[in-house]
């Protein structure tokens, strides 16, 4: 009888051993878990709705969803996709929804379903789940692998890592006497503090769409902005956090923040306009449609004209200081900030490592990598539990197709 350990009772881990479970009923699967319940994570995913996938529809370029994995994922995704999710939810009861902005959820808006439902998918064939069991080492044995926790140890025909993201290097040290290529663990998806920058006296504040880049870089990103009491926020800036996670990781977090509170408008014009249309109004009374009144105030202060001047008063340069800030507001990062909603790891085992087809190690044959424990990571918007389900979803197929044991 085939023994697989799958090392982490989190989103891949729960899944792959379910899909292992389906596959191959006399298979004796062991979920090994270092805390006191499975699915900690998956529990508070979204807000606690759990966001659980993505319909991906105008997304025409992976990398822009998946940074770092973009290339696995596209293969990996046409074996276990969105739909495929989708569909399995449903076959065991849970009816979903997709959200306009295409983020797909329980339609129970409650994570705990999705727990229940992966737990109830686990314990039906009878996968042992040991909890309070943090797996310390993995050691090759001529066949398959000794499996180390404090306090015992067992042999496996395969193993599956699925030990989730860890910004630190040391969740993945059990790994270190096996020498993989590892891609150095930074923080991904925060928002960007702004020390003393009076900006943040806008706090609450939300404009759409802005471009957002850092200066002197390619990255870039756009979508929604959100004036915090720490700095700014938002899917623009929690996407711009994943793009240039390991630049930013490399610099401690200092860059210089470039805005573009006007992506859509010819910024000099806009100006003309808006101040020709009312020349005897004071420069703070009027604001482009596109901005709030607040936000307006603030780039004309910036722009060094006091806002009780008339509009009429503003000359060429004036103007051009305003247009310019429109288009190129900068901003000095002081480091990362705080996001509670969702949280990942850039880096991890590096996917040089893996077969991309099936997740196994090149080096070791039997041993696979599902989930944010491989250099993949995605923005928000239910990528990345995508990334876990299809990944757990594939070393599953891999094992049951006597790729090992
Ligand atoms: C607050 C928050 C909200 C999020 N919301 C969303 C969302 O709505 N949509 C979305 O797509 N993504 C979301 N994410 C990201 C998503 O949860 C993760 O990408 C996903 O859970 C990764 O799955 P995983 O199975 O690889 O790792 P995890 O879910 O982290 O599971 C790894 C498991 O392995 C265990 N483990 C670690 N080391 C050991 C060891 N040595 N021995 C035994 N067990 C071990 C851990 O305790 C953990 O239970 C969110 C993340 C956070 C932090």
């Amino acid at each position: 009888m085939k023994r697989v350990a799958v090392i982490g009772a989190g989103a891949a881990g729960c899944f792959c051993a379910a899909r292992l479970a389906r596959l191959e009923p006399d298979c004796r699967i062991t979920l090994f878990e270092a805390h006191a319940k499975p699915l900690a994570k998956v529990a508070v995913t979204g807000g606690g709705r759990c966001n659980l996938t993505n319909t991906f529809e105008g997304v025409e370029d992976l990398s822009r969803v998946y940074p770092r994995g973009a290339s696995l994922m596209k293969r990996a995704l046409r074996q276990f996709g969105w739909k495929d999710t989708w569909a399995w939810m449903q076959e065991q009861g849970v009816s979903l929804v997709a959200q306009e902005d295409h983020c797909v959820f329980p339609r129970s808006q409650d994570a705990m379903q999705i727990v229940r439902t992966l737990l109830y998918a686990l314990h039906r064939p009878g996968v042992e789940i040991r909890t309070n069991c943090a797996v310390s080492a993995i050691e090759p044995l001529p066949e398959g692998y000794l499996v180390r926790w404090e306090g015992g140890s067992a042999p496996f025909d395969a193993v599956v890592v699925t030990t989730g993201g860890s910004p630190r290097r040391s969740g993945l040290s059990f790994l270190d006497p096996l020498a993989l290529e590892m891609e150095a663990p930074v923080p991904s998806l925060y928002t960007f503090t702004l020390p003393d920058d009076p900006v943040r006296s806008l706090t609450g504040l939300v404009v759409e769409p802005v471009a957002v880049s850092l200066s002197g870089t390619r990255f870039s990103a756009s979508g929604t902005l959100l004036i915090t009491d720490w700095g700014m926020s938002g899917p623009a800036i929690l996407k711009l956090s994943s793009y240039a996670a390991r630049y930013l990781a490399e610099r401690s977090w200092q860059a210089e923040l470039s805005v573009n509170w006007a992506p859509d408008a010819d910024a000099r014009s806009c100006v003309d306009a808006l101040l020709d249309a009312a020349p005897q109004k004071l420069v703070s009374s009027v604001h482009p449609a596109f901005l709030p009144a607040r936000l307006w105030r603030h780039l004309v202060g910036k722009a060094g004209i006091a806002g009780e001047r008339r509009c009429a008063e503003v000359g060429s340069k004036g103007r051009n200081r305003l247009a310019d800030l429109l288009v190129r507001d900068t901003y000095r990062i002081g480091g990362r900030g705080r996001f509670k909603e969702e949280f990942v790891t850039c880096g991890g085992v590096s996917l040089k490592e893996i077969d991309p087809n099936t997740l196994e190690s090149r080096k070791y044959p039997g041993l696979y990598f599902a989930g944010e424990v491989l250099d993949i990571d995605a923005i928000t918007g239910g990528f990345n539990l995508q990334a876990a389900w299809t990944t757990g979803w594939l070393a599953a197929g891999a094992i049951a197709a006597g790729n090992a044991g």
